[in-house]
Parts: C-alpha cells; structure tokens; sequence
C-alpha cells in the first residue's frame, strides 16, 4: 500500500515526487511510456529558471528524476491503462501490476498529435518524426519539412535547421499561433523557407519504405504540388493521456483533466498535475509548479484523513 503513487515521470510527474519524497510519504512513480515526458523530446530549455545558459531537456529531466530517488522515490516502468477511484484505497492498474495507494497524484502528460494520413503511420521512424531532438541527426545534410504553425513547429524548424540543408515549414493557414519571438527566430533563418497556406495530403512514398517527399494542397486554390523532402516533422501540438482517467475525472471539452482549489479533482484523494490538466501554460515551470501543489495537497489529505 502506498500513500502516493505518481501517474507520469515528466516535470510535474518528478517535481510531485520530489515533494512527497522530502515529506516521507515514499512515493511510486509509474513512469509511462514517455518516461521523462516532452522534456526528455526537446533540445535547449531557456526558460526554466535557475539556468542563464540554458539546459538541455534531458539532462533537467535526468536532474529531476535523481533529485526525487535521492529522497527515496520509487519508480516502475508501465503504462496505466486502467484504475479504480470508486473506493479507497484506489487501485492503479499497469498492465499484470496492480497498486494501492491513498491518494493518487495524475501527471501523465500530453503526447504529439498526428495527421492521421495512413502514409504517415507507415513511415512514422521511417523519415516521419515527430521529435526533432531525436532524430533531427539523420537528416543531415538533406532536405526536410517540419508541419505546424506553434511554438513547437517553429523550435524544431530552427533546432533542425543545423542538419538540413534545407527546412520547409509547411503550415496550413496564413496565420500563426507561434509566439512572435519564435516566429521572428524562424523568418531570420535561411535555411527555413515557409510554404503556405498548405495543407499534407499524403507524404510519399510509402511503398518505398522512405520518404520522398510530400503532396500539397492549397486550401485557397485547391492546387496541389509535391515538394522533394527526406524527412518529415510533425509538430501539431499535443492531446492529454487521459483515456485511462476517463469517466473517473471529470475533463473538459478539449479532453483535458478538470482541477478545482489547486490541483484537487471531484475524487477527494486523487490530484491533476501538468499538461494533462493544462492546455493553456504548457511550460515546464508551470508543469513543476503544479506537480508541487498536488503533492502538497496529497500531504494534507493524508493528513486531514489521518492517514499519514
Ligand atoms: P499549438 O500552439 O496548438 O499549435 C499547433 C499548430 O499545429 C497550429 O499551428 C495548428 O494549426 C497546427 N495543426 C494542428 N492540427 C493540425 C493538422 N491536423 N494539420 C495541420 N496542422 C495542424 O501547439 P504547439 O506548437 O505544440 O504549442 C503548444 C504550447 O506549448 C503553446 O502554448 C506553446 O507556446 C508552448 N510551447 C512553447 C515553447 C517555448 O516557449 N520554448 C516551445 C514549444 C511549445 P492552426 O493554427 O491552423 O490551428
């Protein structure tokens, strides 16, 4: 029986255990299957505070994750496809594994959205990516197209343009949701040429087992051309990992997971952190923020229920 275990390893995931470590309540860590969360997918953080250089995703992920074992963290590898709030303790099922706990703290983070082409899920880790952290080294020298419009569009347009010899930001409307720093950052590159208005039909050629490159169509014009490219990024934005929650917490229209007074849900004992719960901030200082208010709340629930 556990007093916390922790749904997701990423910054709030971490930052959670961190808290509840330091209070002695020995947390478990489900790390999912994305251990780390987009933290470990992304290059240079300079946004988290306490860094002036900057530091590398992983490497604060990997910081984090240490800070919490020092504590006295526990972590299991598994992926949560099931648990029970009905009744306390609650159950939190990971595959064969099943664990009891008090209080549940779900930090299980959002993951990359697709294009939902069928050439896509063919070629996906066969020139198809959606992580330009991971495999933006294998398109060195070749040219690439990285798909969207936001701040993670424009981070990997400008993170990959050190290995291509060429970066097409294929977005489908004039518009940008980018921040204009970003944006800025991008429109200075040379390499980075933006296609637009642009929407991917299909990413060819899937019966090759590569990518040769991509089929557009103009939305305006309905014209549609293919563009040569070795690779293809896409950076769409994210969905919640909440179908295990489903039904248990309430969500709102986007499918993110609903909090009220701090990270508490409408199951007394079971908290939200991070961008499972967030579909506004996204940063990983607001992601370790509210992994420390749901341990603190933890705690005090502990408490309050003399639990502890
Ligand atoms: P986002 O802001 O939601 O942008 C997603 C982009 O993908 C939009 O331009 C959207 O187009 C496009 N898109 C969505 N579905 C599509 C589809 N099926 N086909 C083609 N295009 C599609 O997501 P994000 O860029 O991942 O950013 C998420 C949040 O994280 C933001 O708050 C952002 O500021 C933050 N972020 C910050 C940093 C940083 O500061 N270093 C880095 C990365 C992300 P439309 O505009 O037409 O809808």
């Amino acid at each position: 029986m556990y007093n916390v275990v922790i749904i997701g390893s990423g910054c709030a995931g971490l930052t959670a255990a961190i808290y509840a470590a330091r209070a002695n309540l020995k947390p478990l860590v489900i790390d999912g299957y994305e251990p780390g969360g987009q933290l470990s997918l992304t290059t240079m953080v300079e946004n988290f505070p306490g860094f002036p250089e900057g530091i590398l995703g992983p490497e604060l992920i990997e910081n984090m994750r240490k800070q919490a074992q020092k504590f006295g963290t526990e972590f299991k590898a598994g992926l949560v496809d099931e648990v029970d709030f009905s009744t306390r303790p609650f159950k939190v099922i990971a595959g064969k594994d099943i664990y009891e706990s008090k209080t549940v703290i779900v930090a299980a983070g959002a993951s990359a959205r697709m294009l939902g082409l069928e050439s896509e899920r063919l070629l996906l880790g066969h020139g198809v990516s959606t992580c330009a952290t991971c495999d933006g080294f294998f398109f060195r020298g070749k040219p690439i197209a990285v798909v969207g419009g936001g701040d993670t569009a424009m981070e990997e347009a400008n993170f990959l343009s050190r290995y291509a010899t060429k970066v097409y930001l294929i977005h489908r409307r004039n518009e940008f949701r980018a921040s204009k720093i970003m944006l800025d950052r991008v429109r200075a590159n040379e390499k980075i040429e933006f296609v637009m208005p642009a929407v991917v039909e299909e990413i060819l050629t899937p019966s090759k087992g590569t990518v040769e490159g991509v089929r557009l169509r103009n939305p305006e014009s309905n014209e549609t051309a293919e563009l040569a490219v070795d690779g293809v990024f896409v950076a769409i934005g994210h969905d919640p990992n909440t179908t295990a929650f489903r039904g248990k917490i309430e969500t709102d229209s986007n499918g993110y997971l609903l909090s009220h007074h701090g990270s508490k849900t409408i199951v007394p004992g079971v908290f939200v952190a991070g961008d499972v719960q967030d579909h506004r901030y996204r940063q990983a200082v607001t992601a370790a923020g509210s992994g420390c208010m749901a341990a603190m709340d933890a705690e005090k629930f502990l408490e309050e229920h003399h639990m502890d």
